[in-house]
């Protein structure tokens, strides 16, 4: 009997080692890359009601030779792990940046929006980091939306932060609304402009009475404190035709356009 424990045990050891081997090899090509800014940037739209782009979301793409495409669910935790999200979150904006920029220069400035984990704004020197990007593109704080999640603001160390950025012009939205426990409460402490209706709400708006409520409740509350709402992972005509009725501001989902090449939606902007 004792032999046979041995041998199951021997059985389901490869997938275990697999699986943490892949974990290792990931981290290490992932401090590799992050030094040498080895990331790309794409871009999803945001559209009003009319359809009409109002900006758009920068999204890290990871490719590696060993692993192919590497999905940010699965590599930003791990980023957020070691450090690497650091140099990342700085990639990021430096991205976010001159895509602003290059609005601007061509006359159509619409402001650009970048995630931010919780480890970058625990570091001291974001908010040098982040003017930092403006100034080397040219564009002012105002031209940047930073969309955080309320796992960034489990500490409140991160309250004052938010204010400062908020002065210095930066747009906040709070991502992924609904999600977390406390939300209610960060809207009313934490200068926020925008939230992000989290796609599982949108997604269960059309067939599922109780979240349709949320939605409304959430969208009450959002008119009633001047904040603009985004309706995230829109797929259906029918989601978009209720979400507008019920007066959502803005639009992201793969309805209007998939995360693209900032190169593609430039030529999409600027060639009609
Ligand atoms: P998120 O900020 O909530 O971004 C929205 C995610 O939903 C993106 O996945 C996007 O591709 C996907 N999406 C957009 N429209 C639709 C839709 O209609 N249907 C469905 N099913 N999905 C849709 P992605 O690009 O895989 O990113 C996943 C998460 O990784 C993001 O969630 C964000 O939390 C994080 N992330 C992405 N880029 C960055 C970054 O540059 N920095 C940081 N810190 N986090 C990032
Ligand atoms: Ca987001
Ligand atoms: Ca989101
Ligand atoms: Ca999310």
């Amino acid at each position: 009997a004792k032999e046979q424990g041995k041998n199951c045990l021997r059985m389901y050891e490869p997938q275990i080692e697999e699986g943490a081997m892949r974990r290792v090899r990931l981290q290490s090509l992932l401090r590799i890359d992050a030094e040498r800014s080895g990331f790309s940037f794409v871009v999803q739209p945001k559209v009003d009601a009319q359809r009409q782009p109002q900006g758009a979301e920068l999204l890290v793409r990871w490719s590696t030779r060993d692993f192919g495409v590497v999905s940010p669910a699965e590599f930003i935790p791990m980023a957020e792990q070691t450090g690497a999200i650091e140099l990342l979150g700085r990639q990021a904006l430096h991205s976010a940046a001159r895509l602003a920029a290059e609005l601007g220069r061509r006359g159509r400035p619409m402001p650009v929006a970048v995630n931010l984990s919780p480890r970058q704004l625990l570091n001291p020197s974001f908010e040098r980091i982040a003017l930092h990007a403006c100034q080397r593109h040219g564009v002012l704080p105002s031209a940047l939306e930073l969309e955080l999640t309320e796992s960034a603001l489990t500490e409140s160390a991160v309250y004052p932060l938010l204010g400062r950025l908020r002065r210095h012009g930066f747009s906040l939205a709070l991502d992924d609304f609904g999600t977390g426990y406390s939300s209610l409460s960060h809207l009313l402490k934490l200068p926020f402009q925008k939230v992000k209706i989290d796609r599982a709400f949108v997604a269960e708006a059309l067939h599922n009475a109780k979240a349709g409520v949320v939605i409304r409740g959430t969208l009450e509350i959002c008119r009633g404190l001047g904040l603009r709402t985004v309706a995230e992972g829109v797929e259906t005509d029918e989601q978009f035709e209720l979400l507008r009725s019920l007066g959502v501001d803005e639009f992201q989902g793969y309805l209007f356009d998939r995360p693209m090449p900032q190169d593609d939606w430039l030529a999409q902007l600027f060639t009609c």
